[in-house]
């Protein structure tokens, strides 16, 4: 795809079951991409969750899929469907120059579609909103607009008026063209007619026309130029001040569907090729210089020098291990060598792809701006930068929380061992928020995700995949621990009996931070300690940070200070200042009043009106903390922020207590000092003992 004009990178994103996997499929089905047509059955389990994806085969499982429409190519990049995966959404708004986000027309905005707003906000990605189901009963385009409104201070902007609604729901009208579209019923979406506007719909259409025209006077100055001159703008000015308000993020276009229906596909899809920015109409793509740490960026055009983005790894059973890159500048060309900017590693192109939902594409180069598939890459894992080592840069790295929730798994026979691990291996490689590793205690293979469904999918796609049964223990919750006060320390590693022995002297304040990164700072003179042995003091305290002092978790928000030590000319050692600072770390752990921290998830949980009570009293009983609760429709819906540790079972907890009405959406927020009350309570149950006895 040479012309960069004509190309749009987008995601497709919405709150669970508002329609986004209904939108993808027939999107794809009307561009040619796919040939059957399947619905989705609502379910919220995990074979249900396992099963559409399947279903849909490598349409939805797969990171990147393109179609092409009214002479522009269109990527769609994926967009996890589920909260366990927020992190998957942040990956892939990093790769994404416009979003679509499809938005229940009777619940209006819910809060996976704030969550992701924001998201979208941070990395400023321009985005049009499909106010979806405006067939089913309760739909109400007004309603819709005004969640967004309030709920995301979005300035959203409808450019249609739909014709009818719920049951009646037949068409829009494109306000711009001032045409209608009307779609036949029982059709697959193609039998539809473009004709004049239905009179009884007129003055809506020239209401919605003359608003449309005054928010682009507002926002664009030169809008309002005409406008004052002209008391007008022609379709055309519209058109390009609608086109350069949304990629501002100024102004969000909204749209009517019923992709159930498959009525207002159409004009979905050609406002995406509209108003979605093409390459050309984002800023430079910005980075580092990896050795000098400049910062450093790179203009969307082919003949710059290469910088590509690895945005997801998949193990493939055919092709072997396929990455997804995005290509920013320069060429990505089949056959030859590349450098992976994060490793320093060369590495070796074999193939370039451009992938459809129905097949794949060989191709002799992947160019600025394109979106595709590069066979061959050995060590490149998701989020690291492809570049010419002539012309350094390295983009900056995605954070991806660490898992929450563990559990062991065992394979049913021991000659499935080896498999068991390679396949874990490779969903590790595949999915930056799991993790696998085996226990040095116990030997135990342990799985790491973002809540039990993650786990869940995992051990499902096993049998699946590879006809792996596993038995899994009990999920448990992955705890850390910190610190709650300043202490210090003193730590002597000494071993001096004769020949040359070890001599390692610190002493450390240790305090608590909110800092992610330990801050860690020497502050004791040459002659106290050599410059030597500095760095190896910083990797003492990290040895003794692996492990905590309640519960053996990993300890996190401390920062360290050296502020006094000594050293022997012919004992020091980097091993002896290494065990020094590990000493007076570990007794810095134990002094400074350590806490358990906990995952807490955020959690929305929607219950017809009359569970409401019984409801918010579970809710009470598992120290959830409630934030919101807001009547829609018949249903109310609880926000609520969620320790993990209480929340196993819930799902079979609210089914029960609701006779099935109750439906619960749960992802994680942060994590926090656990009350002291219930760490005793904790501590007790794993140690068998008080936690000031142990
Ligand atoms: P996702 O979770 O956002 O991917 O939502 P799905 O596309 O899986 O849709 C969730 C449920 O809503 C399914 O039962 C769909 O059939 C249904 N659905 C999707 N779009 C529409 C629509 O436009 N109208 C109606 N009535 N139902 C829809």
């Amino acid at each position: 795809m040479n012309n960069l004009e004509k190309l749009r990178n987008i995601g497709i994103i919405a709150h669970i079951d508002a329609g986004k996997t209904t939108t993808t499929e027939r999107i794809l089905y009307l561009t040619g991409r796919i040939h059957r047509m399947g619905n989705v059955d609502d379910g919220n389990t995990t074979t249900d969750y396992m099963d559409q994806e399947r279903e849909r085969g490598i349409t939805i499982v797969s990171a990147a899929t393109a179609f092409d429409w009214n002479g522009f190519r269109v990527n769609l990049i994926d967009t996890p469907g589920h909260v366990d995966f927020t992190a998957e959404v942040e990956r892939s708004l990093r790769v994404l120059d416009g979003v679509v986000i499809v938005v229940c027309g009777v619940a209006g905005v819910q809060p996976q579609t704030e969550t992701v707003w924001r998201q979208a906000d941070k990395y400023s990605v321009p985005r049009i909103i499909s106010v979806n189901k405006m067939d089913r009963v309760g739909a109400n385009l007004e309603n819709a607009i005004q969640t967004i409104r309030e709920k995301l201070g979005a300035n959203p902007i409808p450019m249609q008026v739909p014709i009818g609604v719920e049951d009646g729901f037949r068409g829009v009208v494109d306000v711009i063209s001032d045409i209608a579209y009307i779609w036949g019923d029982d059709t697959d979406g193609t039998d539809f007619v473009i004709t004049e506007v239905p009179e009884e719909f007129r003055d809506t259409v020239d209401l919605t026309k003359s608003q449309l025209i005054e928010a682009l006077a507002e926002t664009d100055e030169d809008a309002l130029s005409i406008f004052i001159e002209k008391g007008t703008l022609t379709k055309d000015q519209i058109m390009h001040f609608l086109r350069r308000a949304c990629i501002k993020g100024l102004l969000v276009p909204v749209v009517c569907t019923s992709a159930y229906k498959y009525k207002g596909m159409q004009p979905l899809l050609t406002a995406i090729t509209d108003y979605m920015p093409s390459p050309l109409d984002i800023p430079p793509v910005k980075g580092i210089n990896p050795a000098t740490k400049e910062e450093v960026e790179r203009k969307h055009d082919p003949s710059e020098p290469l910088c590509a983005l690895v945005f997801k790894v998949v193990t493939d059973k055919y092709l072997g291990t396929l990455s997804y890159v995005r290509v920013y500048s320069g060429e990505l060309c089949t056959a030859t060598h590349i450098t992976n900017a994060t490793t320093g590693k060369k590495e070796r192109v074999m193939r370039c792809l451009h992938l459809f939902a129905d097949h794949r594409e060989d191709v002799p180069k992947l160019v600025a701006g394109d979106i595709g598939g590069v066979l061959g890459l050995k060590n490149s894992h998701t989020g690291n930068t492809l570049h010419d080592p002539s012309k350094p840069i390295s983009l900056e790295q995605v954070n991806f929380p660490d898992p929450v929730i563990s559990e062991t798994v065992e394979p049913k026979t021991r000659q499935e061992l080896d498999k068991v691990v390679k396949v874990l291996n490779n969903y590790a490689m595949e999915d930056p928020t799991f993790t696998f590793h085996t226990d040095d205690e116990s030997g135990e293979m342990v799985i790491s995700g973002m809540g039990e469904l993650h786990l869940d999918i995992i051990v499902t796609r096993m049998k699946l995949d590879h006809d792996l049964d596993v038995r899994t223990g009990q999920p448990r919750v992955a705890y850390k621990e910190t610190i709650s006060k300043v202490v210090k320390t003193k730590g002597r590693y000494v071993k001096q009996t004769g020949g040359k022995g070890q001599y390692g002297d610190v002493t450390l304040k240790v305090y608590p931070t909110e800092e992610k990164d330990m801050p860690f700072e020497i502050n004791v003179g040459q002659d106290k300690i050599p410059e030597i042995y500095h760095k190896h003091i910083k990797l003492g305290v990290e040895d003794a940070l692996v492990s905590g002092t309640i519960l053996g978790y990993p300890v996190i928000g401390i920062g360290v200070e050296v502020i006094d030590g000594s050293f022997h000319e012919v004992d020091s050692s980097v091993i002896a200042f290494r065990q020094a600072a590990s000493i007076a770390t570990r007794d810095a752990l134990k002094k400074a009043d350590p806490m358990l921290l906990e995952p807490i998830m955020r959690l929305q949980v929607v219950v017809p009106d009359e569970y409401l009570g019984d409801v918010m009293a579970g809710l009470n009983k598992r120290r959830c903390k409630v934030q919101s609760v807001d009547l829609q429709g018949k249903s109310q819906v609880i926000s609520a922020h969620a320790p993990l540790s209480e929340m196993f079972g819930y799902a079979t907890y609210l089914r029960s207590a609701t006779q099935g009405r109750g439906t619960y959406t749960m992802e994680f927020l942060k994590m926090k000092i656990m009350p002291p009350d219930i760490m005793e309570k904790v501590v007790l149950s794993v140690r068998g003992v008080p936690w000031q006895q142990h």
